[in-house]
């Protein structure tokens, strides 16, 4: 059996390894990361089942069947493991516009668990100045990956999977440490190991926040401004800047809890405990692709590139990874 190198130890990363598992179960899995949870983009994120942010070449039907995978995955999983209960919630919530948009109607409307259009009285009461003219109500799924990925780490542990804690710089090192198929699930930085010029920083930086009362999530879809529930606190955001830098701008962090208190006035009285940020891997599709390389030394190996989704499309991507797995196998 080829012995399989995954660079990414996160969500992407670890999600492939089970679903590599799943249909091998005799397969040697190797995970290189520098950053293992908590410090990985995915625990970073608010793990809303939710299309945002998506490319432009993605395919709206792909998405659909991506989510609906997706949904009935985590779905299975929270049924039949106590564990991975407390990491996967159903959560419901508004999407919110200001100027009612020309075209209403949600495309992955069919994918939800719940969607309805609010009623403009239901709009009145968190925002009292009125400054939404529309809004949808829905219910998804939400994957909380500071619990997920001890989780899914500690079950793949179990069988047999190794982690390497190391920072890769090149595609060629895993092939000469023995790995004739290499997987990469490196986000973002993908652009540093490959010369895809197509993927792009959306930086988030984002407040964390104690308000227990808030159990919905509010979106600002034409505007920046957001707040999600987690199961220990309130993620409130944010930005998606063209920005690189890993370091917090306390102007933004001021902007960003003044319009949220805008937004929901309620969580004034909360308090701001923390600020993070992590760089989305922004692009125009995912890229789900397999290629044949050669090291300077003349050994040959595969690499499935794996890269420019986000968790909602975590199992169905592994869904796809199997099929994948199956090429790269035969
Ligand atoms: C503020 C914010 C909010 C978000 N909210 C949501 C949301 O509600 N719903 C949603 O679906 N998505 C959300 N996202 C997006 C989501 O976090 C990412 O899409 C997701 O983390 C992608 O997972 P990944 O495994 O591909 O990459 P990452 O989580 O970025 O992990 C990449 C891994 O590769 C490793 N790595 C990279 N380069 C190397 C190298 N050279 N050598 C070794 N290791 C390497 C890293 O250490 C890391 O472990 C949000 C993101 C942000 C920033």
């Amino acid at each position: 059996m080829n012995s399989i190198g995954i660079i990414g130890g996160s969500i992407i990363g670890l999600s492939t390894a089970e679903a590599i598992l799943e249909d091998y179960p005799e397969a040697k899995i190797v995970v290189y990361s520098d950053q293992f949870t908590p410090h990985t983009t995915a625990d970073v994120s608010s793990g809303l089942v939710l299309p945002y942010l998506f490319g432009e070449c993605d395919n709206v039907n792909t998405l659909k069947g991506w989510m609906d995978m997706t949904i009935k995955q985590l779905s299975n999983v929270a049924h039949i493991d106590e564990e991975a209960s407390s990491a996967i919630t159903v959560i419901s919530g508004y999407k919110l516009w200001k100027k009612k948009p020309i075209e209403t109607g949600e495309p992955f409307q069919s994918c939800f668990l719940g969607f309805r259009e609010a009623a403009p009285l239901e709009l009145s009461q968190f925002s009292a100045d009125g400054r939404y003219a529309h809004g949808e109500f829905l219910t998804t799924f939400q994957c909380d990956c500071s619990k997920y990925l001890p989780y899914i780490m500690k079950k793949l542990i179990g069988k047999g999977v190794q982690f390497v804690e190391k920072k890769i710089s090149s595609l060629d090192d895993i092939a000469h440490l023995g790995h004739s198929i290499v997987v990469n699930t490196t986000g973002f930085y993908a652009h540093l190991l490959t010369d895809d010029k197509e993927i792009r920083p959306y930086k988030g930086q984002i407040l964390i926040a104690k308000a227990p009362w808030v159990k919905h999530f509010f979106i600002e879809v034409d505007g920046d401004s957001y707040i999600i529930p987690k199961s220990d606190y309130l993620v409130v955001g944010g930005t998606h800047d063209a920005d690189t830098s890993s370091i917090l701008n306390k102007s933004t962090s001021i902007k960003i809890w003044k319009e949220a208190c805008e937004m929901l006035p309620g969580i004034r009285t909360g308090t701001v405990i923390g600020e993070r940020l992590g760089i989305r891997p922004g692009r125009s599709s995912v890229r789900m692709e397999l290629e044949h390389r050669r090291t300077k030394c003349g050994k040959d190996y595969t690499v499935l590139h794996h890269y420019g989704q986000w968790p909602c499309r975590v199992r169905s991507i592994c869904a796809l990874g199997k099929r994948k797995s199956s090429i790269i196998f035969a």
